[in-house]
């Protein structure tokens, strides 16, 4: 064993909030080597030999998941480092959203996840399509081989996963169609490839490639599917009266996943706020970071749970959404998304902020007198500060 196996850590003088078990104490967290050994009141007690990591102030997590990122850096120019959105974010584990197709996701995991240099762990949500990239231009709805069934072959999406079982937790699906506008082919692919794996959807268009219609495709989704972008605005969610549709809640009712995927123009504060008083409340929030968003709207997970909070949500209903809920998501609740005795040591610490903050959906701004901000993380029982969790500070005006 080297010292690294056996090192122990004492997270100690944090209000640890833990939503799988209800937990919300101020409590000792022992971790020794990449797991957790204890927790507990009195739990670093019996570890005098202990380093002390003082959370004095913080608010301490199971590891945050972030189940919408682009992090395939290399592959186009729509990606952003995974650290920079994981591990120096405060958000130890990522998923990288259908930025790869099949005949590419074995570059990116070589290239990305499984890198000596990347400290997050990644997961891949992966587009079945032989040939998908996302990139600025959207190339594959440019040259409409997103919409073309001949970029389909179940062969190649087969062995693709069975390659990548380790990283690949489900498929990402443009519901692009080709001639009959009440299917695609491309969700019917991922359902019949994996059927126990989920598929995770957005709500919106893309330029060039239409797609089925939102009743349509919500029709089509089952129990654990995803639909990213939840709550942008015009989404199809909300009828002429504003109203949530009979599909869409159909959808919610047989436990079709709501995921916020905030993205640059994705997150609509009066869709969220009806939505959540209608009781359709985020199953997870993610963010749908790239280059086109990181410097606002979308800056970081911390901002984005901000703006959950700031509509009503309790803090730990938003904290549960981003630990046991997106564990669930990914399937993944054996090994992530509570702190449990055994586990692998995947913790964020965070604070809340008290000032004047305005917050932005990129259309609408809320003003707020408290924010979360990421203060680090321990990823597989290694810290790291989240020096990239540092977006200006938004002080509202008078
Ligand atoms: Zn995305």
């Amino acid at each position: 064993m080297t010292q690294a196996d056996t090192e122990t850590t004492i997270i100690r003088n944090g209000r640890v909030i833990d939503p799988a078990t209800g937990h919300d104490a101020i409590v000792d967290i022992v971790v020794q080597g990449d797991r957790i050994v204890a927790v507990g009141a009195e739990a670093g007690a019996i570890y005098p030999q202990g380093n002390v990591h003082d959370a004095a102030g913080c608010l301490v997590t199971p590891g945050l998941i972030d189940i919408h990122t682009h992090c395939f850096v290399g592959l186009g120019d729509f990606c952003l480092p995974a650290d920079m959105m994981g591990v120096r974010s405060g958000v130890p584990i990522i998923v990288d959203a259908g930025t790869a197709g099949a005949t590419i996701i074995g570059l990116a995991r070589r290239a990305v996840i499984d890198h000596p240099a990347t400290e997050t762990k990644v997961f891949a949500l992966m587009d079945p399509a032989q040939i998908y990239l996302a990139n600025k231009g959207f190339i594959c709805h440019y040259l409409n081989i997103a919409a073309d069934e001949r970029n389909l072959d179940l062969d190649v999406a087969r062995e693709a996963l069975d390659d990548n079982r380790e990283i690949i937790v489900g498929f990402k699906v443009r519901a692009t169609y080709t001639d009959d506008p009440k299917r695609s082919p491309f969700l019917a692919a991922a359902m019949l490839l994996a059927p126990e794996l989920p598929v995770m959807v957005h709500f919106g268009e893309f330029p060039h490639t239409p797609v089925i219609d939102t009743d349509t495709l919500l029709a089509a989704l089952r129990p654990g599917d995803i639909i990213t972008h939840a709550y942008r605005g015009g989404g199809g969610q909300l009828d002429a009266k504003g109203e949530p549709t009979a599909t869409f809640r159909a959808a919610f009712e047989r436990g079709v996943r709501l995921d916020v995927g905030h993205s640059g123009g994705d997150f609509h504060f009066p869709t969220a706020r009806r939505l959540i008083e209608r009781g359709f409340t985020p199953n997870t929030i993610s963010t749908d970071l790239n280059v086109f968003n990181v410097e606002g709207p979308v800056y970081s997970m911390s901002t984005t749970m901000s703006k959950i909070w700031v509509l009503g949500i309790p803090l730990a209903d938003v904290i549960r959404m981003n630990t046991v809920n997106a564990a669930a998501a990914i399937r993944k609740s054996d090994d992530y998304g509570t702190l449990a005795v055994g586990r692998s040591a995947e913790i964020s610490i965070l604070r809340i902020e008290t000032g004047r903050f305005a917050l932005t959906d990129g259309h609408n701004t809320i003003k707020t007198d408290r924010r979360l901000r990421a203060v680090g993380c321990f990823r597989g029982g290694r810290y790291f500060e989240a020096t990239h969790d540092r977006e200006p500070l938004a002080e509202a005006a008078e």
